[in-house]
Formats: C-alpha cells, structure tokens, sequence
C-alpha cells in the first residue's frame, strides 16, 4: 500500500488525497444521519408517551388515586365524593375544620348513607400508639390481612408520629379519641371537646397529611354529652362511633386473654353484632393481653362469617 502511494505523482496523490477526505466525510454523514433518526424518535415520541401516561396512571394521577395508593379516600372539597360502598377504604380530609373555614368551604357533613354490606366487624383499638403493643397489633393485623381502626390520642401520636405513619401505610383507619383522655377537660363543654378533637386533628395532619373525619369520645359519647350531641356532630364535620361489642380488655380487675375471646365469642353471637360487629379494644401501654388474644379473635370472626371493615362516616352504627 506505501509502495503503491510512493509511486504516484503528487498531483495523484492530491487527486487520492480529497476522494479519500470525501469517501470520510460521506461515512460521517451517513453516520450521523443514521444515529440522529433515533434521537429524533425518541423526541418525537413524546405524544405517545402521553398516550402511554393515559393508561398507565401519570405520577401525579396516582395522588387522586392516592387513594389507591394509600387505598384511602381524599374527601373532596364538597365532601361530594363520600357515598361509599366498600367498608375497606379508610376516609380522611385533606383539610382540618379550622382550614375549612378559612378557605370558605364546607365544614358539615352531608347525609351519608350507611353501607349495606352483609356481615362486617370492626375491630377497633382506643388509647394508642405506644411502642410496644400498638407494632404487634400491628404486626398481628398484616400477617392476618386484617383491616381495623385505631382511635388515638393526640398525646400518644405526638409521641410515636411512626406508629401513626405505619397504620396510615398499611391501610388501617385513624380516629380521633382525644388529645389526652382527661374527662374533666375534655367533657367540661361543648367547645372544649371541639377543641381538644381539633389540636388532636392538628397533630394527625402534620404526621399523615390527612386528618380523620371519624371519632371516638372516651368512655362513649352518650355517656357524657345527652342524646342530643351525637347527631350534631357531623355538623362540626365528625361521625362518632361507640360501639356493641367490648372485649372488656381495660376492666380494672385484670382479665387475662382467654376472658377478651370469651367476651367477643359471646358479644357478637348477639343479635345487635348480626350484620355489623363493631368491637371495643386497646392498643396502649400495658394491654399485652390484648396482643396475646387477638389472633385467636380474628379466627373466631372469620369462622362466623365476618369480613373485615374500617370504620368511616358511612360505617352503620352500632346500636
Ligand atoms: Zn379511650
């Protein structure tokens, strides 16, 4: 090949010279061309990566279906989108009453519907998070694939935020109970329970995102506050849930977990629990008892026919 350069004239060798340069330029060109094509497709392709955002959900859509995310329902800002029919779905607002108000919308419930599933049990835990019994409640719950509702204080979720994130993440419902189950306070008025329910409300919010639109007054609301207030709740933007079950697991006389199984067996073989079981528990320190007994509980429900619910605004009542 040098032998065959060395032997040309210098005019050849120029004449060899460009057609080489050109044949160069030429596979550039075409190499270029060809690699650009891809790049323009892919630029191009932006229509049609909307229509795949269409039916694959676009990573912001997933946050009104957050709901399916979190399986959770967001009330809209109407409380429009409330009429239920799964007894599985926890609700929360994304506002706090205070909020609400503020922004001129709605703060009262409208007239919800009460699901007309058939048998349904609510296993409901008051008084917590703590750290001990509220995680093996929890761990109990997800190993049996149970759904349930803990009513907590606003005290105990300040001092375990994670214990609240957890129940949030694995579906569970949240209720307000109070911000630290002191009756003198809490019953004093009207105005101090809205109060307390709303620093409680607060301190979910700031945990989860969302507050509870469900409540729990300690002790049980008729007890404390007459007929007459229960009703108006839903006004003040809250559904309160006592309950027709107990397990009877904070008796002051120590029962021990065989005496939770034997009070639930015989509680929800009576006619109030026929279609709709809704069972008093404790999540809070010193309730090991409790963690002991319920996975037993959750077999005995399941062998009499329940399925599991969280309680919501549309959850029936219990009497
Ligand atoms: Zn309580």
């Amino acid at each position: 090949m040098l032998d065959f350069w060395n032997h040309l004239t210098p005019q050849k060798r120029l004449l060899y010279g460009l057609a080489i340069i050109i044949w160069l330029l030429i596979i550039g060109i075409c190499a270029w061309r060809y690699l650009q094509p891809a790049a323009t497709v892919s630029n191009d392709s932006e229509p049609v990566t909307s229509t795949e955002a269409a039916d694959t959900p676009a990573p912001d859509a997933p946050e009104a279906s957050t709901s399916n995310a979190t399986a959770a329902v967001l009330a809209d800002d109407t409380f429009s989108n409330l009429q239920l029919t799964d007894p599985t779905l926890p609700v929360y607002d994304t506002h706090t009453r205070a909020e609400r108000q503020q922004q001129g919308l709605p703060t009262a419930l409208p007239q919800l519907k009460p699901y007309h599933e058939g048998k349904v049990v609510y296993l409901t835990f008051d008084d917590g998070p703590d750290g001990v019994n509220t995680p093996a409640i929890l761990n109990i719950l997800r190993d049996n694939h149970v759904p349930a509702t803990f009513y907590v204080l606003g005290k105990a979720a300040a001092a375990h935020p994670d214990m609240v994130q957890r129940m949030f993440a694995e579906h569970h419902a949240i209720g307000n109970h109070s911000y630290d189950h002191d009756y003198g306070h809490l019953y004093a008025s009207h105005d101090a329970f809205l109060q307390e329910m709303a620093k409680t409300d607060d301190i979910i919010k700031r945990i989860i995102g969302v507050r509870p639109l469900i409540l729990r007054a300690p002790g049980g609301i008729i007890g404390h506050f007459g007929q007459s207030w229960w009703p108006t709740l839903p006004s003040y933007g809250y559904v309160e849930h006592d309950w027709n079950v107990s397990s009877a697991d904070a008796a002051p006389n120590h029962p021990v977990a065989q005496n939770f199984i034997d009070n639930i067996n015989y509680g929800t073989d009576q006619p109030v629990a026929a279609h709709t079981a809704i069972i008093l528990m404790h999540c809070s320190d010193g309730h090991e008892e409790t963690v002991k007994a319920l996975p037993e509980i959750i077999r005995i429900l399941r062998e009499k026919g329940y399925t599991f619910g969280v309680i919501t605004p549309m959850t029936p009542q219990p009497w």
